[in-house]
């Protein structure tokens, strides 16, 4: 399909400005554009268009089964979206004075309140955009809790090898160095090996429980425990909360401070880049480091934001993060209650065994014990005795029309697919794509190739994955 620069014809457009109402008045010559911008220019029918062409050729949530694991595609319900676009939260500017926004300010306190109780943390912060952005947060933390009672030998940070990507990636960017402390064979910590790596040097763990092959790690206890007698922090990656939201808190396995991703576990919309929102809660021995401002209750029947914070590591991002975001989590978070959310867990890890178990006769579970929000199935076997692998049973999924699940993660598995359900899909979608797995497995035995070729009805076939990332066309060249 073209792009909406090859659409663009000189002189069209759909812009209907209404009369300027301000005296109009010259910039200096210096900040004055020498030429136009290059902007598309389209009708409104072709810009539609355009956009719905795009939105056809994609697959999202409302287009079908999304077993993405660790992204918990789970559907949004569309009050989340009612209650966002309410003027009195949308139209309104970071600046306006506290009393003009007491609604937003109320939000903020609420869903802080409301997640601290879902963490057992004692403060939260709703700055970070996202997952990677509330770790470092965190980090930081962390790093200034140490900083402030002067223990500057503390450079490491501990983290498991089933960890997701970004833990380690957020670890360096925090300038810490990362060890990684190797799983056992059940996929859990080793917490042999935990225990000699922690030490003097040791300023914290980061951990996912349930972890990334989505087993809950029973040591816990132990494990935040060896992490707090060597002097160390304990960090929860709580960016996939849905199998123990409600049940289980990680402020009582003995952590510190927890990310959320209130894009992935509390339902507001992800995927293709849009807004998120990592938010960071901790305990109380953090709460002096918190970004600025934190809005609070005036303790007078309204709210009001705090910056006079002294210890604070100061704004990580401009204003009080992805507002709207939050505001789609607490609608969640409310239409729920307190009944719903446990619930909603349940039925995650419900869904989650029903279809591992669909799906053992004939795939190998990297770890066949039952799990919780996730599975990863190993496709190692019938890599070496049919030539089949991972990357061909995802792509087999989309001429089902399913979102492939996460491939070749966590690293620790083999030929890994990691397949999410979520809570939100009935139990036909999970007999219908039971089936296509099932389908593609007697492909595999039947005519490997033909999963070889496989996607044969998308918009595009099979792409170049390996030239699509070291050569990416990032850019759009005018024709002169
Ligand atoms: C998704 C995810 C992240 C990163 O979140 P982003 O919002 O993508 O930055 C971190 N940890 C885990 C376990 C995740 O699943």
């Amino acid at each position: 399909m073209k792009l909406i620069f090859e659409r663009s014809i000189q002189g069209r457009g759909c812009a209907i400005l209404p009369p300027c109402d301000v005296p109009v008045t010259s910039l200096p010559e210096a900040m004055v554009r020498k030429e136009p911008p290059k902007l598309p220019q389209v009708g409104e029918i072709d810009l539609s268009r355009h956009y719905t062409q795009l939105m056809k050729q994609t697959h999202g949530v409302n287009d079908g089964f999304y077993p993405l694991g660790s992204c918990t595609m789970k559907y949004n319900p569309r009050v989340n979206e009612e209650a966002a676009a309410l003027p009195g939260f949308r139209r309104i500017h970071p600046l306006q004075p506290e009393e003009t926004v007491q609604g937003c300010l109320e939000v903020l306190v609420t869903a802080e309140e409301l997640l601290c109780e879902i963490t057992g943390m004692d403060r939260m912060t709703f700055q970070p955009a996202a997952g990677a952005h509330g770790e470092l947060t965190g980090l930081l933390l962390i790093k200034a809790y140490h900083h402030h009672r002067q223990d500057t030998a503390r450079t490491k940070i501990l983290v498991p090898d089933s960890a997701h990507g970004t833990n380690p990636a957020s670890a360096a960017m925090a300038g810490y160095q990362v060890v990684s402390i190797p799983s056992g064979p059940d996929g859990c910590v080793d917490v042999e090996a935990l225990r000699k790596a922690a030490g003097p040097d040791t300023a914290g763990l980061m951990l996912t429980n349930p972890n990334t092959v989505g087993l809950f790690d029973r040591n816990i206890l132990e494990i935040t425990q060896i992490v707090h007698e060597a002097g160390g922090l304990c960090y929860y990656d709580g960016a996939n909360l849905n199998a123990v939201m409600g049940i289980a808190r990680p402020g009582d396995m003995g952590f510190d401070v927890v990310h959320l991703n209130l894009h992935k576990t509390f339902s507001t919309p992800h995927g293709g880049g849009g807004p998120g929102s990592g938010p960071v809660g901790c305990k109380e021995l953090l709460v002096p480091y918190l970004p600025i401002p934190l809005a609070q209750r005036d303790g007078a029947g309204g709210y009001r934001l705090d910056w006079d914070r002294p210890l604070t590591i100061g704004a990580v991002k401009d204003f009080y993060g992805n507002f709207l975001v939050v505001a789609r989590a607490l609608t969640y978070i409310l239409t729920l209650g307190r009944e719903g959310i446990p619930e909603a867990a349940e039925n995650a890890v419900l869904n989650c065994n029903y279809l591992m178990t669909r799906l053992k006769d004939v795939y190998d579970m990297a770890f066949d014990t039952g799990c919780m929000h996730e599975f990863v199935i190993t496709l190692a076997r019938q890599k070496k005795e049919l030539g089949v692998t991972a990357m061909d049973v995802a792509k087999g999924l989309l001429d089902h029309g399913i979102h492939p699940p996460t491939m070749y993660f966590p690293l620790i598995v083999e030929e890994a697919l990691m397949v999410e359900p979520t809570e939100t899909e009935s139990r036909e979608t999970l007999d219908e794509a039971a089936e296509a797995f099932h389908e593609i497995y007697r492909t595999a035995l039947s005519d490997p190739e033909l999963l070889h070729q496989s996607p044969l009805h998308t918009p595009v076939r099979r792409l170049d994955e390996v030239a699509a990332a070291r050569n990416p066309r990032l850019q759009y060249h005018f024709p002169d």
